[in-house]
């Protein structure tokens, strides 16, 4: 049994150490993929949950790895906030999700927002919000074709800078959004003071809206608080047709998932939104 045990043990170590210099060569190839810009955006519509039409974009960044393929951001993300690399990766994803918007924008037509993911560590980041403005400008974007999604830990932080940054954003006419709303440890009542314009329920509420009555009344009692503060709500993550239409008798106006649509590459959503919004 001491065998086994050290024997274990030693495995144990083994693979560690292997995470280490996977997380190490990790951090070295995406260095270089800062360098060569080796990221690609992949946008999900945000519809309208009773007629399909599409109402915003949320940008997806994928890795397009020299010998690994695309990979999700669940693959190297973690890696990047950790070193600090989310910075750089994530002043790239604004510029290119606005350059992409202002091109959704037809003739006159203010066309659907851009719904921007940004890490905690990159929005604390100094001069983020000063270059996300110049960023805005530069793009020519009306300032409500932005949102910028953030968890809400981030916002919940009691500290002057991150009001500050927030409060510039909001009055610059850019929407903040609670992304993966109820993961958190927060209790309902902290929507009251949160300063966010777009709420997001996470996914796992949204499976079984249309199966368990609790799940439901649990989804409803968020939406009514969200609406009555002013909030605008989004599901995430709809799957089923079901789902869809207990959300809607639920009054649950907005809404993204594979039912409606995969992340798709830029050069799809113009045609995307040319089928759907007719
Ligand atoms: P998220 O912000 O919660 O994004 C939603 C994720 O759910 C996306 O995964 C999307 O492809 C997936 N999804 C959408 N609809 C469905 C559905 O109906 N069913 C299922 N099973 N999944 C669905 P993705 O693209 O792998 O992104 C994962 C996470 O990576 C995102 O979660 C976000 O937190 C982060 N992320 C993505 N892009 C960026 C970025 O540019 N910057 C930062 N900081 N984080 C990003
Ligand atoms: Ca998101
Ligand atoms: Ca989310």
């Amino acid at each position: 049994a001491k065998g086994a045990g050290k024997g274990q043990w030693r495995r144990y170590q083994a693979a560690l150490h292997n995470q280490v210099l996977d997380r190490l060569e990790l951090r070295a190839e995406l260095d270089q993929a800062i360098v060569d810009r080796s990221f690609v955006l992949q946008y999900q519509p945000i519809v309208d949950l009773r007629t399909g039409a599409a109402s915003g974009l949320e940008a997806l960044v994928r890795w397009q790895h020299p010998t690994r393929g695309l990979l999700a951001p669940g693959r190297f993300i973690d890696v990047a906030e950790e070193s600090g690399q989310i910075v750089p990766i994530g002043d790239w994803v604004i510029e290119q999700a606005l350059a992409d918007a202002a091109q959704w924008r037809g003739s006159g037509e203010d066309g659907p927002y851009v719904s921007i993911n940004v890490s905690a560590r990159q929005f604390s980041d100094p001069g983020f919000v000063d270059r996300a403005l110049q960023r805005l400008a530069a793009a020519a974007l009306p300032a409500d074709r932005l949102v910028l999604e953030i968890t809400e830990t981030l916002l919940l932080r009691d500290d002057d800078q991150t009001r500050q940054d927030l409060a510039r954003l909001r009055q610059a006419g850019i929407r903040v959004a609670i992304d993966d709303f109820g993961t958190g440890y927060s209790s309902l009542s902290y929507l009251r003071k949160v300063p966010a314009d777009v709420l997001k329920i996470e996914k796992s509420f949204i499976d079984a809206v249309s199966t368990q009555p609790q799940q439901r009344a649990l989804v409803e009692g968020i939406l009514r608080l969200a609406h009555t503060l002013g909030l605008t709500v989004v599901a995430e993550g709809i799957e089923e047709e079901a789902d869809r239409a207990a959300l809607v008798a639920a009054g649950c106006r907005y809404g993204q998932g594979y039912l409606f649509c995969r992340p798709m590459n830029n050069p799809d959503v113009l045609t995307w939104l040319a089928d759907a919004q007719v």
